[in-house]
């Protein structure tokens, strides 16, 4: 079983040991994904989530397996998500306790239980005082995935039970940013005309091909941000990632960045170009529910 971390862009020393680890059959039974709001810490975590309760025999997360699908839609039984990053008071002290009781009862029918618990920053010390007591003595067949903006807002003794990934931003620059900025607007159009003229000129360029596609991803990421309540600039419009969240669910969005890190990396395997622009297209519209 090898990992799959095709859907996630940039990193590439992160993906490295991830993979390693994971190959090799030493992942951590506690993992810290620490980075700004733009470094993707969420979505890595939920490729890594999918990924534990996979039941494919190769590349995981496979994405069709039932325990792909399930994680997908947010209905898998050995998974629990909470999210503090959009809600600061996902973490009462009641809570962790029960995930701690619930972590000895055995999964239903993943290989292991996952929990993930984002943007941690904003568990109070008592709450990690009970979260600690798990990771001190960890189940067999848990996985913790554990996100934060910085490691530095955890408890030192969590900090030495979890192993931290740090993610770094990727840096947005100006150029390609009118262009993803049309091919967002396009994205939403009613008919896919708009979408392949806007695209066309990049089978041509592989260069502005990356460079746009890197816009992409923190334009839809400002957006999911925006959508879910929170706020984020990476992209340098704000009114294009405002427009996309009026537009958009939050799935959409989140659909929409996993298509654009789709792209960078066959882009980076040397994709044809005319073939993935198509491929990009299609894989667009479907995101945004077209
Ligand atoms: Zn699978």
């Amino acid at each position: 079983m090898r990992l799959n971390l095709d859907e996630f862009p940039g990193n590439p020393e992160v993906k490295k040991s991830l993979s390693l680890a994971f190959d090799e059959e030493r992942f951590p039974h506690a993992v810290l994904l620490e980075g700004s709001a733009g470094s993707g810490t969420g979505l890595l975590s939920g490729i890594l989530a999918k990924a534990a309760v996979c039941l494919s025999n190769d590349l995981q997360p496979c994405g069709c397996c039932p325990g792909c699908i399930k994680a997908a839609a947010g209905s898998h039984p050995d998974m629990v998500t909470l999210d503090g990053d959009s809600n600061p008071k996902a973490f009462p002290v009641d809570t962790v306790r029960q995930i701690r009781s619930g972590a000895y009862i055995r999964p239903n029918e993943a290989p292991r239980k996952v929990y993930r618990l984002q943007g941690v920053q904003n568990m109070s010390e008592p709450s990690q005082n009970a979260l600690l007591k798990i990771l001190e003595e960890p189940p067999e067949n848990v996985l913790f995935l554990l996100t934060a903006v910085s490691a530095a807002a955890l408890l030192p003794t969590i900090r030495s039970r979890v192993q931290i990934f740090t993610l770094k931003d990727s840096e947005p620059g100006t150029e390609g940013r009118e262009e993803a900025a049309a091919i967002a607007q396009a994205v939403t159009a009613p008919g896919e005309a708009e979408l392949l003229f806007c695209t066309a000129p990049l089978i041509r360029d592989r260069v502005q091909f990356q460079k746009v596609l890197a816009q992409l991803f923190l334009l839809f990421r400002d957006a999911a941000v925006l959508r879910a309540g929170g706020t984020s600039h990476l992209f340098g419009e704000p009114e294009s990632a405002a427009s996309l969240a009026s537009k958009l669910t939050r799935k959409n969005l989140m659909l929409l960045l996993e298509e654009t890190g789709r792209a960078q990396n066959a882009l980076e395997r040397n994709a044809n170009a005319a073939l993935l622009v198509t491929a990009f297209c299609a894989g667009l519209r479907q995101a945004a529910g077209k």
